[in-house]
């Protein structure tokens, strides 16, 4: 049983993480990111409301966004936990996931940071860009998105440090060395945190 965020900037390798650490922990891996551009390939209603949005690397609306979570995380596969990435960008976003999680009488286990340098991002960015051609990889889009995140993403971190939950890793370097990195640092948390319930609680 697991529930976590992946956060970090633009680039800094999330949806491979993602992927590698739903798998383990038999989880699904959430993306909003992944679940827009389903919508834009497919041209549904929702598709064509956040093309433009995504393609000018801003943020799609609090409203939708939160709207989209709320029903994906009430179907089946999500009992047991999940990973959500991308997802809250913003503190309207973390409040709304707060009281999803209430609702549902759940708890956050750990919220994962990469850590990655903004000129590296942005160099495999581009890279990607070529590679995978997406809409919101253009030059423009990319500045967009990193100075976004800086703005609006970044500070949320403090709030989940706060809250003992942040856990950084450094993002950089082969994949399968940040998955490993990954692993460790989690593992090396839920045991903080089992120590700490295990302590009496002073007098
Ligand atoms: P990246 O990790 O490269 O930033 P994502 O796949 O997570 O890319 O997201 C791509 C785009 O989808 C974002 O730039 C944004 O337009 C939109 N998006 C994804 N998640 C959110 C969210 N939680 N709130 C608002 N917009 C989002």
């Amino acid at each position: 049983m697991m529930r976590l965020l992946i956060m970090g900037p633009p680039g800094a390798g999330k949806g491979t993480q993602a992927k590698k650490i739903a798998e383990h922990y038999a989880i699904p891996a959430i993306s909003t990111g992944d679940i827009f551009r389903a919508n834009v390939t497919e041209g549904t209603p929702l598709g064509l409301k956040v093309k433009q949005i995504m393609a000018d690397g801003g943020y799609v609306g609090d409203d939708i966004t939160n709207e989209i979570v709320t029903n994906r995380l009430l179907e089946d596969d999500t009992n047991d936990g999940w990973l959500l990435d991308g997802y809250p960008r913003t503190l309207q976003q973390v409040e709304h996931l707060d009281s999803v999680m209430t609702e549902h009488g759940v708890h956050l286990d750990a919220v994962l940071c990469l850590l990655a340098d903004v000129d590296e991002v942005v160099a495999r960015l581009h890279l990607r860009a070529v590679e995978e051609g997406r809409d919101d990889d253009s030059p423009d889009a990319i500045r967009a998105r990193q100075e976004k995140y800086l703005q609006e993403t970044s500070p949320l971190l403090e709030t989940y440090r706060e809250r003992d939950l942040l856990v950084e890793v450094d993002g950089l370097g082969p994949i399968d060395e940040v998955t490993r990195r990954i692993f460790e640092a989690l593992d090396a948390h839920s045991e903080q945190l089992s120590k700490a319930a295990a302590t009496p609680a002073a007098p």
